[in-house]
């Protein structure tokens, strides 16, 4: 499979001030970042608040430059938006956040929402079926077209912004936390929704959330955040079953899973992340149950524990020693 997007070492940060003569601060909200999504599968983007999921999202999309390192599109640089060559790049790659409602105008009617990428990327075809066509593909019928927002219940809603983002067939689709606002049983009619339409489509994903029963339904593969950092990344199989650094254990035992209920459960302490006071060393550190005192001091670099698994801890024994 190709790689259609890249992230390599990527960074971003923000300058902040506390109040008006409050002293500036830079929080790095990612850091250091590298990732590929390739055509046809799904990464899951995993962690609390705070770790820098969301600017990555934006980050892939271009909506937002990166301080540092570099974002590769289908093997090309992401232009810089606002070019013709960005609106050609945002074409084949689409978007689906938390609020349908705040996505949608509430005045005009969905399938009029629906085909206005057609015109805004000047797409040669006959809005009227193709608008039909995107509504049958995400399981709504024409009745659903003519109704406004507020006609349509928080999944139907969801549903419409995916047709919408289908208009263009795109090669690549963001989803930030699509489901976290609609009830579970819808949640898991929409995640179903996806993947068959990537089933058919075979287009790639990245799926942003804080919810590892919905990241375990959906991902081929998980990159788990810890503030702005991926601390392990590997097969969803593998790091939802076995996860192996410290955070994503806890991660992991706290989510509700199939089969029997677990008794190994890690329980997280300490305050959730601060991306504006980053601690020292590891910055799970002052979190983590199994800390030593090498942690407090020096950041673990994210080395290879396994083949195709990643994981930055100073007690998971790289790869390469592994195999020696
Ligand atoms: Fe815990 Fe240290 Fe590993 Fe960080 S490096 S996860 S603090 S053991």
């Amino acid at each position: 499979m190709t790689d259609l997007l890249t992230l390599d070492d990527v960074a971003r940060a923000y300058v902040t001030r506390k109040g008006l003569l409050g002293r500036r601060s830079t929080v790095r909200a990612v850091d250091g970042v590298s990732l590929q999504v390739k055509a046809g599968e799904t990464l899951g983007i995993v962690g609390e608040s705070g770790s820098g999921k969301s600017t990555m999202g934006r980050i892939a999309l271009g909506l937002e430059r990166p301080n540092e390192g570099a974002v590769r599109f289908d093997g090309a640089p992401m232009p810089l938006a606002g070019t013709p060559e960005w609106r050609d790049a945002r074409r084949r790659m689409q978007m689906v956040f938390q609020d349908p409602l705040a996505a949608l105008d509430r005045r005009l009617p969905v399938l009029t929402q629906i085909i206005e990428p057609l015109a805004i990327h000047k797409i040669d075809t006959d809005p009227a079926r193709a608008g039909l066509e995107a509504l049958t593909a995400v399981g709504l019928s024409r009745d659903h077209g003519a109704r406004f927002p507020h006609e349509l219940s928080g999944g139907q809603r969801q549903r419409v912004v995916i047709a919408r983002a289908l208009m263009t067939a795109p090669d690549l689709l963001v989803c930030d936390e699509p489901v976290s606002a609609l009830d579970v049983s819808i949640q898991a009619q929409v995640v179903n929704l996806l993947i068959d339409l990537q089933q058919r489509s075979g287009l790639g994903m990245m799926f942003i959330s804080h919810d590892l029963r919905v990241v375990r339904q959906i991902s081929t593969r998980v990159a788990v955040m810890y503030l702005g950092r991926i601390v392990e990344e590997g097969p969803a199989a593998d790091v939802l079953r076995t996860p192996a650094h410290p955070y994503a254990r806890a991660l992991v035992s706290a989510a509700p899973a199939p089969g029997p209920r677990r008794t190994d459960r890690v329980i997280l302490t300490g305050e959730p992340p601060n991306p504006a006071a980053r601690p020292t060393g590891c910055a799970f550190h002052p979190r983590c149950p199994v800390a030593v005192a090498r942690c407090r001091s020096e950041a673990p670099p994210l080395v290879p524990i396994a083949s195709g698994r990643s994981a930055a801890c100073h007690l998971i024994t790289p790869f390469a020693k592994v195999a020696a």
